[in-house]
């Protein structure tokens, strides 16, 4: 099996200034063409220090990539120390020097005397063409092995990997094949539904069962190895089934799925309506509702009511009710529901309400106690639930049951 390492270079990765997403989306993208990433390396912008990475990055992997340090700044060394590494001498090129300056005018801006040094790359080594910035990107060879600089500007960076490394990473024999599925769940515990799946998530097992969660959302990534693809495919496919069967109304989707994608996508099916009426999650459900695109088609309301009088005023909430058992409450979170779909006249609606925190707790109504209220055609559910996590986790998680619930009912 073809192996790769991922190089990140910059002084921003190591002060903690920049988080290195480029390593974990040329990890994803590797592993999904059947090339895992065996080592990565966080690197300053130093020739000595990024040329002893490559010694160590050549040594275990077949193909390297390394991102950063190819702008037009003396910061950036990347081309010297691919140079160096390489043992030859940096060789100007008309060619990119015109590209350079193409790129420029067209933005009716001049080229600054900096960029020139982009001009330069390895000699022996080819241009990689640069889309949507000014550097140019680097292919070279150290005999069997294919080593790519690409920049550090994460969207110029992925346009390039799939442009211009995706196509010659095709050309190498890969030997074993990997697919990966993604089922994801909500609903429940990680430890649950590692408990659901008993002997498939035994280490070791072809395909291997992985597990990542965040915000309640848990994904099981089924990596299936072959000889070929198609083998590869049934096998995961074949898991795939086993599992859904498993763990029942806890997978929502697959892929990249969301669930605010998964709900619409219901509403949508069925012609049907949603309003949204929210307190503690000051418009993250709509705002989730409206991350995928067409959502017009189906949401018609999101009601902020933060203050107990814009629940009475805007929804028409009883002060009474409040008064009795307070904002956050299970009452207060059904009345929100029925008003917000009668006066949208929707045929379904979420409400929430909750304490965030930090703070705003009391012994009564802790911090992290939130209900959530849905309503629809044919009935209504309300629960009461105790998230714990920072005011950020606890909101998302609150928007996220909320879409979940409604899920359910749908
Ligand atoms: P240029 O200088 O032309 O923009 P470059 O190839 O020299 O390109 P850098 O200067 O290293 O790239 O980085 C440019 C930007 O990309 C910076 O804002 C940096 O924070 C970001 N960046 C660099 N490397 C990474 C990485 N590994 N993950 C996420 N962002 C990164
Ligand atoms: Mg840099």
């Amino acid at each position: 099996m073809k192996k790769a390492s991922v190089i990140s270079i910059g002084n921003e990765l190591l002060s903690g200034r920049t988080v290195d997403t480029n390593c974990a989306h040329l990890s994803e993208r590797l592993l999904s063409i059947s090339i895992p990433v065996v080592s990565s390396y966080v690197v300053r912008d130093e020739v000595e220090a990024i040329v002893r990475s490559l010694d160590l990055a050549v040594g275990e992997a077949d193909v390297v990539l390394i991102t950063g340090g190819l702008g037009p700044t003396d910061d950036d060394v990347t081309r010297q120390a691919l140079a160096a590494f390489l043992k030859v001498e940096l060789q100007f090129q008309g060619e990119l020097l015109e590209k350079i300056m193409v790129f420029f005018a067209r933005r009716g801006r001049q080229m600054a005397i900096k960029n020139k040094v982009q001009a330069y790359i390895p000699a022996g080594s080819k241009a990689l063409a640069n889309n949507l910035g000014t550097a140019p990107g680097i292919m070279a060879k150290v005999g069997e092995k294919l080593l790519f600089a690409l920049p550090g500007v994460p969207s110029e960076m992925e346009r390039m990997f799939e442009e211009s490394v995706i196509p010659e990473l095709r050309k190498l024999d890969v030997e074993r094949v990997i697919v990966i599925r993604k089922l994801r769940c909500f609903g429940t515990g990680e430890s649950n539904i590692a408990e659901l799946l008993g002997d498939f998530g035994r280490r070791g097992r072809n395909p291997l069962i992985n597990f990542t969660a965040g915000h309640g959302v848990i994904t099981l990534h089924i990596v299936a190895t072959a000889a070929n693809e198609a083998q590869a495919r049934r096998m995961a496919e074949k898991d795939e089934k086993q599992l859904r069967g498993m763990l029942g109304e806890f997978v929502y989707g697959t892929g990249e799925q969301t669930l605010a994608e998964v709900v619409g996508d219901k509403l949508a099916r069925k012609g049907k309506t949603i309003a949204v009426a929210e307190s503690c999650t000051g418009g993250l459900v709509s705002k989730l509702l409206t991350d995928v695109p067409g959502a017009s088609r189906y949401l018609t309301h999101g009601w902020i009511t933060y203050s107990n009088g814009a629940k009475i005023s805007e929804l028409g909430v009883a002060s009474g009710l409040i008064e009795k058992h307070g904002a956050v409450s299970e009452e207060v979170a059904q009345a929100m529901a029925r008003r917000a779909r009668e006066k949208a006249g929707a045929d379904a609606a979420i409400a929430v309400t909750g304490i965030a925190g930090p703070t705003g707790g009391r012994e009564q109504k802790p911090v992290g106690l939130v209900y959530v209220s849905v309503e629809w055609d044919g009935g209504s559910d309300s629960k009461r639930f105790s998230f714990s996590g920072d005011r950020e986790a606890i909101r998302l998680r609150t928007a996220l049951t909320a879409l979940n619930m409604l899920r359910l009912k749908i």
